[in-house]
């Protein structure tokens, strides 16, 4: 509230300082929501390439932890972002460091702690 004295020439002064400071808000607040909306279209990109990803399994390809193989079928297994292989087990064994983070958990019926096959991407 501007006290009922005040000169005219200080209450434009101090709306106009406010006024700006608000348009300066304003724009900021626009580039903020604007970084925002691109970081979450660049998620849901990187999103969709992750689940457009396909591992071939064949019967020669190995568990880069264990190096036994994997391609029988049975066995749950994760996707390294380099394309390696491991079995989950060896891969929870090992931490989750040995390669990298994997790019996703697929498989078969081996044991795991949630019990399901379903991808976890
Ligand atoms: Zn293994």
């Amino acid at each position: 509230m501007l006290p009922p004295d005040l000169p005219l020439s200080a209450a434009l002064t101090l709306l106009g300082s406010a006024l700006l400071h608000c348009t300066e808000t304003g724009r900021n607040l626009s580039v903020v929501r604007s970084l925002r909306r691109w970081e979450n279209l660049s998620a849901r990109e990187d999103l969709v390439s992750a689940k457009q990803r396909s591992v071939l399994l064949s019967q020669e390809r190995a568990c880069c932890l264990c190096h036994k193989r994997i391609g029988n079928g049975s066995s749950v297994f994760v996707a390294y972002p380099t394309g390696s292989l491991a079995h989950y087990l060896c891969f929870k064994r090992a931490g989750g460091a040995a390669v990298g983070a994997p790019a996703g958990v697929l498989g078969g019926s081996e044991d795991t702690d949630d019990g399901d096959n379903v991808p976890a991407w």
